[in-house]
């Protein structure tokens, strides 16, 4: 469901053509609620992105009408896939583009997990 300020969801989208295995992704996780992949342009040694398997365009939506048990296995999801990757220690970031200010390319919900390296200021400083 569309939540104001965003449009339909679009199931040609990238990451909805990944979930169904019509485009490649190196998987590195995935269960019930999300899968985990390598990001195809990294910008950090380690760069993999999480998604939900639902039909979402970003958080907005998703905390909107997502049901708790799938809100929870997603973001479990995502502390999983860090702790597996071996990010817990030293530390990794989380991000999530949602919209045009935020420059979001793929309209699917999707967290960046960054890590593998001291990542520099949370924004580019003007
Ligand atoms: P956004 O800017 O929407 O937050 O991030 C989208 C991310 O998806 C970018 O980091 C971009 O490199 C990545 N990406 C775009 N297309 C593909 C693809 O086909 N495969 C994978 N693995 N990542 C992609």
């Amino acid at each position: 469901m569309p939540v104001s300020g965003q449009g339909p969801y679009d199931d040609q989208n990238i990451f909805a053509r990944i979930l169904r295995g019509e485009i490649p992704s190196r998987r590195v996780y995935e269960d019930e609620w999300a899968v985990a992949f390598h990001d195809i342009a990294p910008q950090a040694p380690v760069h993999v992105l999480v998604i939900p398997r639902g039909r979402y365009v970003a958080l907005t939506d998703f905390v909107a009408t997502a049901p708790d048990a799938e809100i929870a296995g997603f973001f479990r999801a995502v502390g999983h896939v860090a702790r597996e990757l071996g990010l817990e220690q030293p530390g990794y970031r989380v991000l999530s583009n949602m919209g045009v200010h935020a420059g979001q390319e793929v309209p699917h919900l999707h967290v960046h997990l960054f890590g593998g390296a001291a990542l520099g200021p949370m924004l580019v400083k003007a």
